[in-house]
């Protein structure tokens, strides 16, 4: 594939930005509480969509993330306290959202003891309080060197699903995601399946960055091994001048090709299209 191909989005992923009177009243509901979200903060190209539908993913722990992944776009560097607040301010938005399905994602801590866990608990049960019946979908760091004490803490914050990204393939780690280590992904997601037997795990896994067809397959070998109930697949799309380049826009026939694949080794419910992101849809 030539460079000037790759420049030009393929017509499958052009889309308009729409923007209703349901969009306008989630961004002013996240800017009035100074809610933070994944949906601004890695750019995500299904905003105008979610936020139409009065949706959004709460990114916690603030917007400055201590590892440097290249296929993100959040802010790098030295994040400030964790925000006491900031549980509060979900449930309000919960509240004021009439949310009856939130998914809830964090920036990796590495700089604290417990990876973030216990503010993850803190905005579930403060969110629960307030805004009733609710389910939640954790997206979680991989809470490296602190696995289990984190686990133990979300046992009393138990979701409905539980999600941890591997992103992508083992042998991408070295450019995209440098900070992460796939073995102690897989193992954080066999960890919590254990744990929760009944919970279903999630993970998603971006194409478009270089990766074979027969790594794609090893990596959805990989998470069913380990017990993964949950799939999303989704098309890599470079959030920013510094991050990497797309290799490949991969055809919406073979997002179908992986989502029939992944249902044959028995996964329980997947998302595999251009626009798929972890949180895309995620009630469904
Ligand atoms: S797919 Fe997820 S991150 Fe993207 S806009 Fe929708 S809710 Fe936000």
């Amino acid at each position: 594939m030539t460079d000037k191909k790759i420049r030009r989005l393929p017509k499958w992923l052009k889309r308009p930005l729409p923007s209703n009177e349901t969009y306008n009243k989630t961004a002013n509901t996240l800017r009035d509480l100074e809610i933070e979200t994944i949906c601004t903060n890695a750019g995500c190209p299904n905003r105008g969509e979610c936020w139409s539908c009065g949706t959004a993913t709460v990114l916690i722990l603030g917007s400055i993330c201590t590892r440097n992944c290249k296929f993100c776009s959040v802010t790098s560097g030295k994040p400030a306290p964790v925000d006491s607040t900031e549980p509060d301010r979900v449930a309000q938005m919960a509240e004021k959202m009439k949310l009856k399905y939130l998914v809830i994602t964090s920036v990796n801590r590495d700089d604290l003891v417990d990876g973030g866990a216990s503010q993850f608990r803190d905005v579930v049960n403060k969110t629960r309080q307030n805004a009733g019946a609710i389910r939640f979908e954790l997206l979680v760091p991989d809470f490296k060197g602190c696995p289990d004490r984190a686990l133990e803490i979300l046992d009393s914050a138990k979701p409905f699903v539980f999600g941890h990204n591997v992103e992508t393939v083992p042998t991408l780690y070295h450019k995209a995601r440098s900070g992460g280590d796939y073995a102690l992904s897989l193992e954080l997601l066999q960890k919590a399946k254990k744990r929760w037997s009944e919970m279903p795990t999630k993970s998603s896994i971006m194409l478009g960055l270089g990766e074979t067809d027969e790594q794609v397959e090893a990596v959805i070998k990989d998470l069913k091994s380990v017990g993964c109930d949950r799939l999303a697949i989704g098309q890599y799309l470079k959030p920013s001048p510094d991050s990497l380049d797309v290799v490949e826009y991969i055809t919406p026939e073979k997002f179908d090709f992986w989502a029939q694949r992944a249902g044959q080794l028995g996964f329980e419910w997947v998302m595999s299209s251009p626009f798929t992101r972890s949180s895309y849809h995620a009630e469904k």
